[in-house]
């Protein structure tokens, strides 16, 4: 099926309202992931609504892993024996404005913490591009958004709460205990089960964000710098076709002196002139307001709206970090690729991350520039796509989104993870006869 005819037939299913994708969710036997392209190996799901009721699980289980919103593509949260689900376990805990943070239950989602934190005159730093996500599962896999001076999600937690498999209760904290605690933060689900984090905030802000459509690949070659610092956040959107990339989505602060002032051409791109999808052929009705109208910051950081689905939908992602100062050359090697990658692709997005000091973020100790796909759902050529891309981006020692799919080797891994037998050690002393360790940290993390 060609992306045109694929794209039609699922555009319809996008207009439904999510409640209807939750309904089909719960009208399925089996557990599956958000996507559909992972069905989880037991459907037993256990929930709890204190901590004393996640330690009194935790003591009484040999194995179990928690489950976050299932925004995974991959089997990093699964289990074959049984899940511990934290969602009632979404409040705030407490807001400290001197200090600038908070203090949330694990099982908090950015689309409910967002709202209360700008109604209280606070804002995160940054955001992924979807609000429905928790809190927890994006600071375990270092999910991120886009700005080359924004760290992770995960560079926001400054303590958290972890419940050891002996049941007992951690309190980690950055200033305290920094080693473990970098150690901990991109935890992988590997520690134990985190009940509350603690998060930096700072003072609400005022957002705008501009789409350009059609930037030449020359362009980007020869400015890549001067686009990607153009705004506070920078996503390019690009199908790989035509020497272009599809899209440029500019998010800047409105505050004097980071404000972006849109021109009709940047860099040979021309200014949009009504709100886009990253899929230019699919309704904006999910995006984030766009054309300049300005709109508090959680409303503009994601590109997709809470209360719609994110996203296409039926999809599945991959994503690779590559050092900063091989950008360039890292997306043109894919750009060779573009023939083999376009049929399977829907689209892909180009976004820079900040270096940070957590042992296993694909950004430690380096910034990053993220090369992401949004494939259709075919795994069998997915698979083998994979495995040139990966290829071509070896040489960038290229790490691999730990929530989405890949087929880097834990060889490899371990190579390119230089806290990886740290991160082993950690694990090891909070979970000795590996509980919280399911098949895909066994083979990626534990293996080597
Ligand atoms: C449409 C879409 C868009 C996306 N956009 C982005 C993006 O912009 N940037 C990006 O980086 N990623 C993105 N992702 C990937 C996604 O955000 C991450 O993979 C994230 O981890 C999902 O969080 P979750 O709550 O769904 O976690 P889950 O998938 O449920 O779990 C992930 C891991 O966290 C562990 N976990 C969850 N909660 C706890 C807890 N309380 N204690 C211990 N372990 C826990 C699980 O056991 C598992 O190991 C996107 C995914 C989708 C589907």
């Amino acid at each position: 099926m060609n992306k045109r005819t694929f794209i039609r037939l699922f555009a319809a299913t996008l207009a439904s309202p999510p409640v209807m994708r939750l309904l089909a969710w719960a009208g399925q036997e089996k557990l599956r992931n958000w996507a559909g392209n992972l069905e989880y190996s037991t459907a037993r799901v256990h929930t709890s609504s204190s901590l004393d009721q996640v330690q009194d699980y935790v003591k009484t289980e040999n194995k179990l892993k928690v489950l976050g919103t299932r925004h995974c593509f991959n089997n990093i949260a699964d289990s074959k024996d049984a899940f511990l689900s934290l969602k009632p376990m979404d409040q705030v805990i407490a807001i400290d404005k001197a200090k600038r943070t908070v203090t949330v239950g694990a099982g908090i989602t950015y689309g409910q913490l967002c709202p209360y934190l700008d109604r209280n005159g606070f804002a995160l730093h940054n955001l992924a591009s979807l609000p429905h996500i928790s809190v927890a599962g994006a600071c375990t896999t270092a999910t991120h958004g886009s700005g080359q001076k924004n760290g992770n999600l995960a560079t926001a937690a400054s303590a958290l709460e972890i419940v050891r498999a002996d049941g007992n209760v951690v309190n980690l904290s950055r200033e305290r205990d920094r080693e473990t605690f970098n150690g901990a933060v991109v935890g992988l689900g590997a520690l134990g089960v985190l009940t509350k984090v603690t998060l930096d905030i700072q003072p609400s802000f005022m957002m705008r964000q501009y789409v350009y459509e059609n930037l030449p690949l020359g362009e980007l070659k020869d400015h890549f710098d001067a686009i990607e610092s153009s705004g506070y956040s920078v996503s390019l959107f690009t199908d790989w076709q035509k020497q272009r990339v599809n899209e440029v989505w500019i998010k800047s602060r409105v505050e004097a002196g980071q404000a972006f002032h849109a021109t009709p051409d940047f860099f040979g791109a021309k200014l949009a002139t009504r709100n886009l999808h990253p899929i230019a052929e699919l309704s904006a009705e999910n995006c984030t307001e766009q054309m300049g109208v300005p709109g508090p910051w959680f409303e503009r950081l994601p590109h997709f709206r809470m209360g719609f689905t994110p996203s296409a939908g039926k999809e599945l992602q991959s994503e690779y970090f590559v050092p900063r100062p091989h950008a360039v050359e890292a997306i043109l090697a894919v750009e060779r690729l573009r023939d083999h990658v376009s049929p399977s692709l829907l689209i892909s997005e180009i976004r820079t991350i900040a270096a940070d000091s957590l042992w296993m973020s694909p950004c430690y100790e380096q910034d990053c520039v993220t090369i992401h796909f949004t494939w259709k759902p075919d795994w069998p050529a997915v698979s083998k796509l994979l495995l040139m891309i990966e290829k071509e981006l070896a040489p960038f020692d290229a790490r691999p989104h730990w929530g989405k799919l890949f087929t880097i080797s834990p060889a490899e891994l371990k190579r390119i993870y230089k806290r990886l037998p740290d991160f082993v050690e950690v694990s090891k002393r909070y979970d000795p006869q590996g509980k919280f360790r399911n098949e895909y940290l066994n083979k990626n993390i534990f293996s080597t």
